[in-house]
């Protein structure tokens, strides 16, 4: 397979994948502490470079991480992993800061006294675009910022994996996590809009990651003069929309054909996302850092 023989960076290294490490005292093993970026390559180009390194360096902030490599360390390890793997298209980049070894094992981050671990694996991953994808409603609720605040992008990831846990068994592609009051958040690793009578609707980010996608999302209407907001949304206004769509970095705009089994159904002929997906493919056809 494509990314058998990959090399992956580990704190200024690059190391092949069978040796690809991290100490058994990092923070990420002990206590799942870590924060994270999912970033995407088109054509040789990193997409939204900047907003992605903005959002790890906030979590990593919010988080109190200590001795946080610097951007220009961070921009280098990304340029250095594409190089050693000679990797240009296609390409999907973890880029995961931990808060680093501890001197013992332990909860107190005082433990971690050796800096960050910075991790770049890049894989060659071709795009999948299925022509709609199905949702099912978890009964997991997405977090509130009355514990880890949804707008850190931390690893923290299992009541995502329940929600798409419960998404397989109910044979859906991907789980729809609600608020603590039953209002939709997100999917359990993509935004959500809605579209009704030509205008474009997403939940409030109060619950749900500021994924870079939706924020392009909502720029692109905003510029082209298509109506749009952020709005408190139930799941009845997802099952009666005209159009329903997911935002991430890999799948960009994927249309949703069924949530709970009602089918989504346009009932005002044209397609406003079809629109918005053209506008964003001229965005990642042109639009991007160039690092190698
Ligand atoms: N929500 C969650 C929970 C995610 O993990 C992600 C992707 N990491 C997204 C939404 C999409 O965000 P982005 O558009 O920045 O990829």
């Amino acid at each position: 397979p494509a990314n058998e023989n990959i090399q992956v960076y580990i704190d200024g290294r690059l190391l092949p994948r069978s040796e690809a490490r991290v100490s058994v005292f990092d923070s990420s093993v002990q206590g799942g502490d870590a924060v994270w970026e999912g970033l995407r390559v088109y054509d040789g180009r990193v997409f939204s470079l900047d907003a992605h390194l903005d959002r790890l360096f906030d979590s990593a902030h919010a988080l109190w991480f200590q001795n946080v490599p610097s951007r220009e360390t961070v921009v280098d390890a990304i340029r250095q992993t594409l190089e050693a793997n000679n990797m240009h298209n296609d390409v999907h980049i973890r880029l995961t800061l931990t808060r680093g070894e501890k001197i013992t094992s332990g909860m107190d981050p005082r433990l971690n006294q050796r800096g960050c671990t910075l991790i770049v694996l890049a894989e060659h991953k071709p795009p999948v675009y299925p022509a709609s994808i199905t949702l099912s409603t978890s009964s997991v609720r997405r977090n509130s910022a009355m514990s880890i605040d949804s707008k850190v992008h931390h690893n923290n990831l299992i009541n995502n994996i329940l929600a798409k846990i419960e998404a397989n068994h109910a044979g859906a592609d991907a789980g729809l996590m609600l608020d603590k009051d039953g209002f939709v958040a997100e999917a359990n690793g993509v935004n959500v809009f809605l579209i009704r009578r030509g205008k474009v609707r997403t939940p409030w980010a109060d619950y749900c990651l500021p994924g870079i996608t939706r924020a392009t999302v909502l720029q692109l209407c905003h510029d082209h003069g298509i109506p749009c907001e952020e709005a408190r949304l139930s799941t009845t206004e997802f099952y009666v929309a005209d159009e329903v769509f997911t935002t991430g970095t890999m799948g960009e705009l994927t249309r949703v054909s069924a949530i709970d089994g009602r089918e989504i159904v346009n009932k005002h002929g044209e397609s406003v996302l079809e629109r918005i997906q053209s506008l964003f493919r001229k965005l990642t056809a042109t639009g991007g850092t160039r690092l190698v």
